[in-house]
């Protein structure tokens, strides 16, 4: 599941002080699950992912950086998950560096409902062609989708599901 924080958990507050030991959550958007649930409240667990977007993963401000667009993180933000020199040439081999960086980022601990949004993550059936063979890919990453759109020769199809 994708989850979306106002900007209000992604600062330390009260809240997060009580049941949270202080810790915000460090991204705006963030994929887990719900562990716990209760009438007001959520207990989840999180982590990042790269996702292309125009506003910033982390701060959840507008993406000016053409590069940044692709896998969601502004260029200052960007550093203080150790993503630096991020060109259009290299951006292909930085995102499986990325993609780890981000991973790593995890949040565990409790929400309440009223300040986050929870969507259904997308899932991609692929099927595409490359240098004369055909491959099928299953993937809930964005990025790596539109990585096979620029570099396959030909896409055959496209299915996408709700997970
Ligand atoms: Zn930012």
């Amino acid at each position: 599941m994708k989850f979306t924080f106002d900007n209000w958990l992604l600062s330390r507050n009260d809240f997060h002080d009580k049941f949270n030991k202080g810790i915000p959550i460090p991204l705006k958007m963030m994929y887990g699950v719900i562990k716990k649930e209760t009438e007001k409240c959520y207990y989840i667990e999180v982590e990042g992912k790269p996702t292309p977007s125009s506003t910033c993963l982390h701060c959840g401000r507008k993406i000016t950086n053409k590069v940044s667009l692709y896998y969601g993180l502004g260029m200052v933000c960007g550093k203080h998950y150790g993503i630096t020199n991020v060109s259009e040439e290299n951006l292909e081999k930085k995102l499986e560096e990325i993609r780890s960086k981000l991973k790593k980022v995890k949040w565990v601990g409790l929400v309440p409902k009223k300040n986050v949004v929870i969507e259904d993550e997308i899932s991609y059936e692929i099927i595409f062609e490359y240098k004369n063979k055909v491959y099928r890919v299953i993937t809930t990453d964005e990025t790596k989708v539109n990585e096979i759109k620029n570099k396959s020769d030909n896409i055959l199809g496209i299915k996408t599901s709700k997970v």
